[in-house]
């Protein structure tokens, strides 16, 4: 599939489910409105519309959300879509998780062909923790990364760069992440939903977390590339990887190679655009799935040149209405 700007288009992620056990401040509000289950796909129709993606050439599939673990009977999903790894049709399966189910699941995961996972970590402070998720606890957490570990499966920690909240935190999560092997990326807040709170506030551009950290610690340029938007350094006191992702300071729409589908069967073609295509309707259409394709063959050719985040005292306002757990980040 390759858009209009000539972007071969080989990663879908997926948000399974708009819910969460965790309310994070920068993601969303306290008292979240979540969508009806009735208009949710079920994953007998999430497993079609992947599966008409990887036949379409899809590589690489992430579940998010919302956080993923918490749709119930998820694992039949993962398994499921395991089969597209064991055909040679997928090059991987993987997640973007919360960790408070990684304990349970982190087996499972493995067992399916899951070999990678993102999972996000804000700060490794308890108290703090639970300030940034409202809801969520560091222990259970810090418990489902271990288990990962344990089972054989890659993770890489993100963290959001909240001013005033973790700035002062990433030196030890760099030596943490060092010690443990695990990558660790950075990321920009990007303005997406009213969260109850000003961006602004939130906002810490990551070229000033950059030059702090360079005091520091010795940080060495790599082309290590994951297909995703992050830029890779090493850190030479640790040998661990960090990235950076910098959507507002550092636009890197220009090698974007992925579309997003929510958990009502809507494709978005760009994070950071309003624009979307209904899959839901022609996928119930018929069980044929040539309606299906049509359609995502339709939406890739308005995929738009990319986002226009801007956060600064003028632009305070969300740069497209719906919130990150709505395409999942
Ligand atoms: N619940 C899972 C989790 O937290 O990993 C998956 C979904 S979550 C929406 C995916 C990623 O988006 C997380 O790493 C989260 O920190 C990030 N995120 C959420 N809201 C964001 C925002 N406004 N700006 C930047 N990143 C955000
Ligand atoms: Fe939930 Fe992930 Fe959003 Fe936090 S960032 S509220 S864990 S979806």
């Amino acid at each position: 599939m390759l858009d209009p700007f000539g972007r071969s288009i080989s990663y879908l992620r997926v948000s399974v489910t708009d819910r969460c056990d965790f309310r994070c401040v920068y993601c969303m509000a306290e008292d979240m409105t979540f969508l009806p289950k009735a208009q949710v796909l079920s994953l007998e129709e999430l497993d079609r519309v992947c599966s008409a993606f990887v036949g379409l050439g899809v590589r690489k599939l992430r579940l998010t959300g919302g956080e993923p673990l918490v749709r119930r009977n998820i694992m039949s999903l993962v398994r499921n879509l395991g089969r597209h790894l064991t055909s040679g049709a997928l090059d991987e399966l993987t997640l973007t998780t919360n960790g408070s189910q990684l304990a349970r699941y982190a087996g499972e995961l493995h067992a399916a062909g899951v070999r990678r996972i993102n999972v996000s970590l804000d700060t490794l402070d308890a108290a703090k923790f639970t300030a940034i998720t409202r809801w969520g606890k560091l222990d259970q957490v810090m418990a489902g990364i271990d288990a990962a570990k344990a089972a054989g499966i890659k993770i890489k920690i993100n963290a959001v760069a909240l001013k005033d909240v973790n700035e002062a935190e990433f030196d030890s999560m760099i030596a943490w992440s060092g010690e443990q092997g695990h990558d660790l990326t950075i990321i920009e807040v990007m303005p997406m939903g009213e969260i109850g709170e000003q961006r602004i506030d939130q906002y810490l551009p990551l070229s000033m977390v950059r030059a702090r950290l360079a005091r520091r610690w010795t940080l060495e340029d790599i082309d290590y590339r994951t297909g995703g938007p992050a830029r890779y350094v090493r850190v030479r006191e640790t040998g661990g990887r960090l990235g950076f992702i910098t959507p507002l300071t550092h636009n890197f729409c220009e090698s974007c190679n992925r579309v997003r589908l929510t958990c009502t069967g809507t494709l978005y073609m760009c994070l950071g655009q309003e624009d979307a295509a209904d899959l839901r309707a022609p996928l119930r259409a018929s069980e044929s799935d040539d309606k299906l394709v049509a359609a995502i063959h339709e939406a890739i050719q308005r995929k738009p040149r990319g986002h226009d985040f801007i956060i600064d005292r003028r632009h305070n306002r969300p740069a497209v209405s719906r919130h990150m757990s709505v395409t999942g980040g």
